[in-house]
């Protein structure tokens, strides 16, 4: 509470300082351009930003309503005029951010400023793209959101121009200052601050010195350097009594009682209090007046009084409670509130959605079409980490999916490489001024969309405390994602990981599944069918052809002599024969109805499905020929060796295993004459009654 109070005041003093600076170039230079006469729309520019500066003289005194009835009325004439100037709705833009500002409607002001801002960036005008950019950060100081408003004073001041340079540089330096200590980081912070004051007290800007020596106090009181502290809010105090600095005065006040209660001196925060009544001539803000002296009693111990304050605030704020303003602020409240509670329950949709479906892809297309709801997605990556490797699996460029392709941990212009090296998060809100951070040359960046990089955000995946992947989402605008989505993000992030690593075991699995498969089915040194499977798929083949009247041929092979060969040639040459003939025994049943096993030893066994006996035997003898040339080597030798088949055919009437079996041993006992009648040949019956006796014949 305090802390927001204290913001508050600092961000009136910093926006009325740069308001008024602004507000004067402008009057100046509209009233140079008057003097031409010429130019009816240059009067009526005059005019408005006259009135524009009425508006923020009231906004700066405090008059919040005196300055709403001024925007009010300058809105209106604008409206009604025909040929309103960019320049002007810009800076009616600008003066309705800051009422909603100094009103805390926050997100009615961010709006107005992002609108500013734009119009700005269209006009050229450095100047509003600086207070607009300022304002945000501004804004978001006052939601101690400090990382962001950091950044936008950052980008504040890369607007700045040699003119303009003080005193914008000095005011950017203090809020930026102000950023770091709300960061923590209060080294940075002090050497900043040190460097601001020089620059103020060069320029004679006593506001602004208070404003900094103030925040020097601040910063010192959290390093626990309470008497230093003490030194530099004194000079403060010296300085507002010079110079009869309001906003200041409550300010560094509030700051020195925090200092005096630190070290436990009541009695003279005390007095500071009764040094406020004597110095009713400053008009000091009521309501903060009692949140000290609440804070002080309360401190000491005396609660009557404490109360009586707080009452005091009370009856104060009911007042007020009453006004346009304090209402759209409990109004905007609310409606942020449900923003933020519908966020989160879709969030939590999303995880559930991700983490109940195994298919990679599915999940992409999920995380795309509901992460659209929360923020502007035009690219989107899930990459996962393996050593040195980051395989960006998924990315979807617009709805569009593009092909995976790898990059190396350590490539340096990759954003998604330096979040998987440092395991940080990456928030780049505009390229042009924080990619630098990250890569080294962003025109080298590799496989990465460059032209949709304007706003990145990156997650690391971590499961145990180990990086697993990254999860990126990109948009073309500058500036599209808040912290808030930065929030979202992060939330989902633990979904999407897991959805990732369950998808990719089951992909894993199934590719397992698959070998093994293939494995159980085949036999390791032929690559044919085993037995097994062998009559798995025979018996679907004499099914397909029962049912449709096919002929089928049954084909038993074995090898002639194949003792000898391995006893004169040795086991190892015996395998590559056997290898050497499955091969192209398969290249000659090919078909989707042939079928090819090895039956056991060198026995190998054909189902050749719709194909006639005598056809299949045709076959053989082609195959037969081609065999025979084959040679083999082993040594100095060189041998060739030959096959006998026995074919039996017929069109089945039944497909049960049995038959199978059956018509098995009838092929068998073809085998057996073929291999009586002097090997090298084939033996075939094509009919199941009768015995064989059809003998096709080929020895060499
Ligand atoms: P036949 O012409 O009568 O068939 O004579 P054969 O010597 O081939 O006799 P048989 O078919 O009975 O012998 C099979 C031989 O094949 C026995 C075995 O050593 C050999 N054999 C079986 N399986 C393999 C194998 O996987 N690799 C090798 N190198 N030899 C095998
Ligand atoms: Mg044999
Ligand atoms: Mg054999």
């Amino acid at each position: 509470m305090n802390h927001e109070i204290h913001s508050n005041i600092d961000s009136r003093l910093n926006k009325g300082y740069l308001m008024l600076y602004k507000s004067l170039q402008d009057a100046q230079s509209t009233a140079e351009n008057c003097l031409d006469e010429s130019e009816q729309a240059a009067y009526f520019r005059g005019l408005i930003n006259s009135r524009i500066l009425l508006a923020l003289i009231a906004l700066n005194k405090g008059e919040l309503d005196l300055a709403r009835e001024r925007i009010t009325l300058i809105e209106e004439e604008l409206n009604a005029s025909s040929s309103v100037s960019e320049d002007s709705q810009m800076r009616i833009s600008h003066a309705r951010a800051i009422y909603f500002l100094d009103s805390g409607v926050y997100k009615d002001s961010f709006s107005a400023f992002v609108q500013c801002g734009n119009m700005a960036v269209r006009t050229g005008n450095n100047l509003f793209q600086l207070l607009s950019a300022n304002g945000k950060g501004v804004i978001k100081l006052d939601q101690m959101e400090f990382r962001d408003a950091f950044d936008y004073f950052r980008v504040a001041r890369s607007y700045l121009e040699e003119e303009t340079l003080s005193p914008m540089d000095t005011v950017l330096s203090l809020n930026m200052a102000c950023a770091l200590n709300g960061m923590e980081r209060y080294d940075e912070a002090f050497e900043r601050l040190e460097m601001a004051l020089d620059e103020a007290e060069k320029e004679e800007s006593p506001a602004l010195e208070c404003a900094i020596l103030d925040e020097i106090g601040k910063n010192l009181i959290k390093q626990e350097k309470l008497e230093d502290a003490k030194i530099y809010l004194e000079k403060a105090f010296d300085k507002i009594r010079l110079h009869e600095q309001r906003d200041a005065y409550v300010q560094v006040l509030y700051t020195y009682s925090t200092l005096l209660l630190k070290l436990g001196e009541y009695g003279k925060a005390e007095d500071l209090l009764k040094g406020i009544d004597d110095d009713r001539k400053l008009n000091v803000d009521p309501i903060m007046y009692h949140q000290v002296a609440a804070e002080i009693y309360e401190q000491k111990g005396d609660f009557k009084k404490a109360l009586d304050s707080f009452k005091e605030i009370h009856r104060i704020s009911e007042t007020f409670r009453s006004s346009d303003v304090l209402h759209s602020v409990f109004k905007q409240e609310k409606r942020e509130l449900q923003d933020q509670n519908h966020r989160l329950s879709l969030v939590s949709t999303i995880g559930q959605e991700l983490v109940a479906t195994l298919d990679l892809g599915e999940i992409l297309n999920l995380i795309y079409a509901q992460m659209n709801v929360l923020m502007p997605v035009d690219l989107l990556t899930v990459a996962t980490v393996d050593g040195n490797n980051i395989n960006i699996k998924f990315t979807l460029n617009r709805g569009e999916r593009i092909e995976p392709f790898t990059i190396h941990k350590e490539n340096p212009d990759s954003v998604l490489a330096w979040c998987v090296r440092n395991e940080k998060e990456v928030f780049i809100r505009s390229i042009d001024s924080e990619v630098s951070a990250y890569v080294r040359n962003i025109t080298l960046m590799e496989g990465e969309n460059k032209s949709l990089l304007e706003s990145v955000i990156c997650i690391p995946l971590m499961n145990l405390g180990r990086l697993e992947g990254v999860l990126s989402v990109q948009a073309r605008d500058p500036f599209s994602y808040s912290s808030q989505d930065l929030d979202n993000l992060r939330a989902l992030a633990p979904f999407v990981g897991i959805a990732v690593k369950n998808a990719i075991q089951t992909e894993q699995m199934s590719e397992l599944n698959k070998v093994l498969k293939y494995q159980s089915a085949t036999d390791s040194l032929t690559g044919l069918l085993n037995r097994r499977e062998f009559i798995k798929q025979s018996v679907n083949i004499l099914r397909i052809c029962r049912r449709n009247d096919f002929p089928i041929a049954l084909i038993m092979i074995d090898l002639d002599h194949f003792k000898i060969v391995n006893d004169t040639y040795g086991h190892l040459a015996g395998d590559e024969v056997l290898k050497s003939f499955s091969r192209l025994l398969s290249r000659y049943f090919k078909r989707p109805l042939d079928c090819v096993g090895r039956y056991g030893g060198e026995e190998l066994i054909v189902l050749a499905g719709d194909l006639k006996a005598e056809e299949a035997a045709a076959r053989l003898e082609l195959l037969r020929e081609e065999f025979s040339a084959v040679e083999f080597k082993e040594g100095d030798s060189v041998f060739k060796v030959n096959f006998s088949c026995g074919i039996f055919g017929e069109v089945p009437e039944s497909d049960d295993r049995g038959h199978l079996a059956d018509i098995t041993a009838l092929a068998d006992r073809y085998l057996y004459r073929a291999k009586e009648s002097g090997r090298n040949c084939s033996y075939l019956s094509d009919d199941g009654d009768k015995p064989a006796e059809k003998f096709i014949f080929s020895k060499s």
